[in-house]
């Protein structure tokens, strides 16, 4: 399909950040390699990859939709600035599924909390 011509490039740009971009930060740095794309496409690709479990979408309440790498990994969301840090905690799977009797296919964890900058300004 000509609109996931840019698939490759969003999967590379995505896969290769640790930033948690936003559709329109994977715009502007897809922009420096294809100048001609628009952000329409983006978010069709966006949303295939999402609904291809090729990246993670990151929703965090107040804020626009990101995107992230599949690597099994979590997030600590500061309250107060909004920051998205990644962070490894145990693997909760097993916990989930024992308490639910149930398999489950993953889990979304965000954690809230106050970053350190954040804490250090609210010390002063
Ligand atoms: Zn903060
Ligand atoms: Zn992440």
């Amino acid at each position: 399909m000509k609109t996931r011509k840019y698939e490759k490039a969003i999967l590379e740009i995505i896969n290769n950040s640790y930033d948690h971009l936003s559709a329109e930060e994977v715009f502007a740095k897809l922009k420096e390699s294809e100048p001609k794309v628009v952000l329409a496409s983006v978010y069709n690709n966006l949303n295939a990859l999402v609904a291809e479990d090729k990246i993670r979408r990151v929703a965090v309440e107040g804020q626009k939709d990101r995107y992230d790498r599949m690597t099994r990994h979590d997030h600590l969301v500061c309250k107060c600035c909004g920051a998205i840090t990644d962070f490894h905690f145990d693997d909760l799977t097993r916990a989930i599924e024992e308490k639910l009797g149930e398999k489950i296919l993953g889990y979304n964890l965000n954690v809230i909390y106050m970053c350190p900058s954040c804490k250090a300004k609210n010390t002063l």
